[in-house]
């Protein structure tokens, strides 16, 4: 395939939405993608926990997560997460995924945690020598978070954690844990608390599990986990709230995730329909295969701007729940559509196991689905209107 376009639209990136410290980040991360076009992309059948693992050493190293560390300095804001969640995503997914989980697990710090609990673990996030994960879903609580059922009980200074967590990024990987645990001091969502656990804690077994792109995924079972009086993250019984924050902010950065990847399909449908030639003229220039293609321009427009509404509203300290919720819902859809549009411009040649655009089709979709499906997503906006 042909080099790919540039990340960005460049008048996107002019609108007042952004400032200039954000299109200078662009221009860099994008530089720092493109030099290492290929090279990001696990090789055909390579152990994705060691892959996540070089990937992280390499984003620590170039300074993508500094941002994380005790000492940020610039491009701590939403929009500056969004913009390098959006070229990642377009060059490779698993950056993107190692990204996001560092990112993830190290704002629950960054937002909920003591000087100590950022003095402890903000540094190794923020270098990439250690990795966090956020272990929320259970069995048997997914979009409902307040039937977590992991328990954790008091136990002299301390608490002891039973129970298990599933769909975990990172789990088999992780040095630090942020885990949602039922303390009971109220019912449903009153009653969880927020913990900090360490990867290597005795009682705690990491099972992987193979995902349908490749990544660092597993299963969690906590047996008689015992964690320090230290390990609590918030508030007792403020769980719940820390759970919300972390993924209202999620969301947006999923929506620019889901932009690098619908902005990679579109330029891979447009180069195929203009090389490809069928009735004595190019695919492209067919009516229907014109109509597909606009249809994409039209859908990344409006999810850029949808999620640059959201994360210029987070900056800016307003409410911006529902504006989450809308760029993630209509990304991630977008998104979806927009792989599986390339994949019918293509034919047969997109449907070729471990082609770019066959491996981009199964990375777009776990997207519709974690930080809120979209169904949980258009009851937060029907509930805001
Ligand atoms: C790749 C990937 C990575 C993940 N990483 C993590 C992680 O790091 N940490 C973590 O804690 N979790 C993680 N998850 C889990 C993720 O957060 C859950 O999958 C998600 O919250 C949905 O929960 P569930 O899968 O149990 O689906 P369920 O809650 O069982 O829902 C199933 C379906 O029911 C429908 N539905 C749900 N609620 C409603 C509603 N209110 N109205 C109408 N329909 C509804 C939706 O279609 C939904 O997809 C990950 C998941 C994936 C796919």
């Amino acid at each position: 395939m042909a080099p790919l376009p540039t990340t960005f639209e460049p008048e996107l990136l002019e609108l007042p939405l952004f400032d200039d410290a954000h299109r200078a980040l662009a221009r860099r991360i994008e530089r720092w993608c493109a030099d290492r076009h290929g090279t990001l992309a696990p090789p055909t059948g390579a152990d994705p926990a060691a892959h996540c693992r070089a990937l992280r050493t390499e984003l620590g190293h170039s300074g993508w997560l500094g941002h994380l560390g005790l000492e940020p300095g610039e491009g701590t804001d939403l929009r500056s997460v969004c913009v390098r969640r959006q070229a990642l995503a377009f060059h490779e997914d698993l950056a993107d995924f190692v990204y996001s989980i560092q990112e993830l697990s190290a704002s629950a710090i960054i937002r909920h945690g003591s000087e100590e609990q950022h003095r402890r673990h903000l540094p190794g996030l923020a270098e990439g020598t250690r990795a966090g994960a956020l272990a929320f879903s259970e069995p048997g609580a997914g979009s409902d978070l307040s039937a977590v059922a992991l328990t954790a009980t008091e136990d002299g200074d301390g608490f002891v954690l039973n129970g298990s967590k599933t769909w975990i990024a990172q789990g088999d990987i992780a040095d630090v844990l942020v885990v949602l645990a039922r303390t009971g001091d109220g019912p449903g969502p009153l009653g969880l608390t927020a913990f900090l656990v360490d990867g290597d804690a005795g009682g705690l077994k990491a099972t992987p599990i193979r995902a349908i792109a490749p990544r660092s995924w597993a299963e969690l079972t906590f047996t008689d986990c015992r964690i320090g009086p230290d390990a609590m993250l918030g508030d007792r019984g403020h769980g719940y709230v820390v759970a919300l924050d972390v993924l209202e902010r999620a969301r947006v950065t999923v929506a620019a995730a889901a932009l690098g990847f619908a902005r990679r399909a579109c330029a891979y449908a447009l180069e195929r329909a203009r090389a490809r030639r069928a009735y004595s003229r190019r695919l492209a220039d067919l009516q229907l295969v014109k109509s597909a293609l606009a249809a994409m321009d039209v859908k990344i427009a409006a999810a850029s701007l949808l999620t640059a509404r959201a994360a210029w509203s987070a900056d800016h300290g307003g409410e911006y729940g529902r504006y989450a919720a809308a760029a993630k819902l209509h990304a991630t859809e977008a998104a979806g559509e927009i792989a599986d549009a390339a994949v019918q411009i293509f034919g047969a040649a997109g449907l070729v196991a471990d082609s770019p655009l066959e491996r981009l089709y199964r990375q777009v979709r776990s997207l519709r689905i974690y930080e809120g499906p979209s169904e949980v997503l258009e009851m937060i906006i029907a509930d805001a209107l």
